[in-house]
Order: C-alpha cells, then sequence, then structure tokens
C-alpha cells in the first residue's frame, strides 16, 4: 500500500489562530483510495524549510501533498521551493496566463503584475485549474514520485482535488480502500471506555481502534482498517461486540450523532420537545436544529437566563428563587414543567447551572449544573452535574448530558 505526507505550507498555521484543516479533507479521501497519511508536517513560510520538508517526504513516501502558498505575494513560496526540492525550474506557462488575465478581465479588475508568478509551472508538471481562484494547482511526477501542489483556500482545492488529483490518483492507486465506523459513546472517561473496549478490540489486531474524546461527555471508538477480503465482516463483528459491552452508554454504534438520535427517538413516537436553558443560552437548541427535519418533532424553547424570565416566562416561582437560588432543583424542576405547559410539548427539558468563570461558591461551585427532563404524565427526572473545566466545557457537557438525559429516559419509556 501506498503512503502519503501531506505538508501544510502556512505561517498562519503556526499561530494559535488558524488550524490546518485541509489536511483533514485530504486524509478521508487518500484513504478511501487505499493510501496512508503517515506524516502530517507544517511549515510557515519559508522557501528552505519548505523544499527541506518536500525532499523528506518525497524520499520516504511516493507520494507528497502540499497545501497553500500557492498565492502571488511575496510569501507564497511554494512554487520557488517545489522547484528547489526537485532541482528543477519553473517557467511562466502562457495557457495560465491567459487564464489569470481572463479572470481578471472578467471581474473588471486591472491585474496586479504579481499575479502572473501564479502562471508559473514546474518544469514537466501539469497545471491543475481552479475555476474559483488565480492560483492554479500543480501535479508533477517523476521516478515514480508525485508532488502536488493545492491551494490553500479550502473552497479551492476541494473542488480541484476531487475533479483533478483524485481521478489520477485513482490510476496509480491500489484498488484497495479503507473500512470506517464509529461508535459513539455518552457520559464515560476515555480510561473507562478503554477499560470495557481493549480486551474485546485487541482480539482484533488487524484492525486500527482508536479512541478520543469527541465533545464534552462524548467518546468516539473509530474503527478502521484497509478494504482486504473478509475485513468488512470482521469489522462489523468488532462494532457489534463494543456496542454490546457498552450497551449501556451506547449513544450510536452507527456514528450518529446524539442530537440526531434524539430526533429520531421522538419522531418514533411522535412526540415533541421543548428546551429550557440558563447557562447554556441556547446550545441545546442549536444542537437539535442541526438535524434535518427537526421541526417534526422540536417545538421551540425558551432562553431564560435572569431570573425575572423564569419567573416571568416560565412560572418559576418567586420563593423558589429567593430560597433555593435559580441553580437548584427546585428551580430546574419548575423550568422544565414550565416550559414544556408554554410550548405545549410532550417533554421539557431544562439547564441551569453556573457556567464560571465566576458565581461559584462552596455549596455550587462553577461546573455544578442541574438537568431537568420533564415528560408525559408530568413525570420528572432531574440529575445534578458536577463538570470540571472552563466555562464554554461546562456549556457543552451541560448541553449533551441534558440530550442523554431525554434519550435515557426515551429508551425506558418505550
Ligand atoms: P495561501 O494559499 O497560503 O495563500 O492560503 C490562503 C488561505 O487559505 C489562508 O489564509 C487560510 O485561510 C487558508 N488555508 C491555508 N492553508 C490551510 C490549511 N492547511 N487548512 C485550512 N485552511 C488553510
Ligand atoms: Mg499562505
Amino acid at each position: 500500500m501506498t503512503t502519503a505526507e501531506i505538508i501544510a505550507a502556512g505561517a498562519e498555521l503556526l499561530t494559535p489562530f488558524r488550524a490546518d484543516t485541509n489536511s483533514l479533507y485530504l486524509t478521508s479521501g487518500l484513504n478511501e483510495l487505499g493510501i496512508e497519511v503517515v506524516r502530517k508536517t507544517i511549515v510557515g513560510d519559508e522557501r528552505e524549510r519548505l523544499a527541506r520538508a518536500m525532499v523528506r517526504g518525497l524520499q520516504e513516501n511516493r507520494l507528497v501533498l502540499v497545501t497553500g502558498g500557492l498565492g502571488p505575494t511575496e510569501d507564497d513560496v511554494t512554487r520557488p521551493a517545489a522547484a528547489l526540492a526537485l532541482g528543477i525550474s519553473l517557467a511562466r506557462d502562457p495557457e495560465q496566463e491567459a487564464i489569470i488575465r481572463a479572470w481578471f478581465a472578467g471581474r473588471q479588475t486591472p491585474m496586479p503584475e504579481r499575479n502572473l508568478r501564479q502562471a508559473e509551472i514546474l518544469t514537466g508538471a501539469t497545471a491543475l485549474p481552479n475555476p474559483l481562484g488565480t492560483a492554479p494547482g500543480q501535479y508533477w511526477e517523476g521516478e515514480g514520485r508525485v508532488l502536488v501542489l493545492l491551494p490553500g483556500p479550502p473552497r479551492e482545492l476541494q473542488p480541484m482535488w476531487r475533479e483533478h488529483v483524485l481521478p489520477r490518483l485513482r490510476k496509480r492507486a491500489s484498488a484497495v480502500g479503507w473500512l470506517h465506523r464509529t461508535l459513539r459513546i455518552g457520559e464515560l472517561g476515555e480510561s473507562r471506555v478503554d477499560e470495557a473496549a481493549a480486551p474485546i478490540y485487541t482480539q482484533y489486531p488487524a484492525i486500527t481502534t482508536t479512541i478520543l474524546t469527541a465533545q464534552p461527555g462524548e467518546i468516539e471508538l473509530h474503527l478502521r482498517a484497509p478494504d482486504v477480503p473478509g475485513r468488512a465482516a470482521q469489522v462489523g463483528e468488532l462494532a457489534d461486540r463494543l456496542a454490546s459491552e457498552l450497551a449501556g452508554h451506547l449513544v450510536s454504534a452507527q456514528g450518529e450523532s446524539l442530537e440526531s438520535v434524539v430526533v429520531s427517538a421522538l419522531a418514533g413516537r411522535g412526540q415533541t420537545l421543548a428546551v429550557a436553558e440558563s447557562c447554556t443560552g441556547g446550545m441545546t437548541g442549536e444542537r437539535l436544529t442541526r438535524v434535518p427535519g427537526a421541526s417534526r418533532v422540536f417545538n421551540g424553547g425558551m432562553i431564560a437566563y435572569t431570573n425575572a424570565v423564569k419567573q416571568e416566562m416560565l412560572g418559576v416561582e418567586k420563593e423558589i428563587l429567593e430560597r433555593d437560588g435559580a441553580v437548584s432543583e427546585a428551580c430546574v424542576r419548575a423550568m422544565a414543567r414550565g416550559v414544556r405547559r408554554l410550548n405545549q410539548s410532550d417533554w421539557g427539558l431544562a439547564i441551569t447551572g453556573v457556567a464560571g468563570p465566576g458565581g461559584g461558591s462552596p455549596e455550587k461551585p462553577v461546573g455544578t449544573v442541574w438537568i431537568g427532563c420533564a415528560g408525559p404524565d408530568e413525570a420528572l427526572e432531574i440529575r445534578l452535574r458536577r463538570f470540571h473545566g472552563e466555562r464554554e466545557r461546562v456549556r457543552q457537557a451541560a448541553v449533551f448530558s441534558a440530550l442523554w438525559l431525554l434519550r435515557q429516559v426515551l429508551k425506558e419509556t418505550v
């Protein structure tokens, strides 16, 4: 099986402000071709360093993909770096020059002279059309090695990959693709998941199993293996065994998100939901409405942030707010019941907590969250959670926990 390296060029990718996402997209495409990514490198806009990375990549792999640095400015050094790495020259390609001139003419803007740098193509390389920008990609092949230069902006890179790189690589690559399966697990730590899962997945050495926290509260188990004869059945068997071992904590054995599992469960019962959110400020509603067709089951809700709104809109009694406070069992009960009634829904889900960093007290430290679920016939399920971490983490964990509570209740009341 062929291996590949991806090199992301761009000084911004070495700052705290931008992450390299192109390589995630490219890796997914490469894996489908049966090509394994064995290293990713990020290099700033430095010609020599970038050239050294390319040389090393091409020594160790048949395929190197470089993204970014194809712009017209001084800091875009991918073209000259590739020329240096391959020991070949760049020459202005008249056809590319015409395309770039036409691009500007079509937009009735004068072309800065420096944009013609983008028409410089490596000797022997094929220019890859970029209908969404001025930088063509480049595909160079020699001595059994392939070097591909792709533009940085994802909206330019992705169509170029699909239309011009993928078909060329498909001709060269082995026909073996990758099998992929994702299981989602709720409210169980990574090490607990591994404790339960490792005795099973270690029996399948041909399948790569990885455990990662997808978001606060949620763990993902990824199963990956080359798609050779018989392997799909093994992956299916491993997934089934893991799913039954972790059944009590399983969100989905098919990679479905918690929100979409909840929406399907409600739709299956023909029931509706409303949410009342304090510290999560609408995030639960946002997650639910990510699911296409959520309107079948999600009526709406209320961001009840202040005591006044909790009281006036949701009917939380003044005495509760004075006696127990907004972060309390009594309050979350009243919120869940209130929003259910207000929105004429079968279910009402409520969240109130201390997201931090301020507002904690010894009895109610930062991370204290009450979650309430009011159901048909006025049944109530309440949970108290103590999350750790900073504000955003607490809020995300609270949303997950609320949807997870509803999921559990729906399971138990079939
Ligand atoms: P460049 O082609 O280097 O001029 O990059 C143009 C823009 O593309 C950058 O400002 C980024 O916003 C984006 N970009 C570049 N490299 C990447 C990458 N590896 N992942 C995601 N976005 C990128
Ligand atoms: Mg750049």
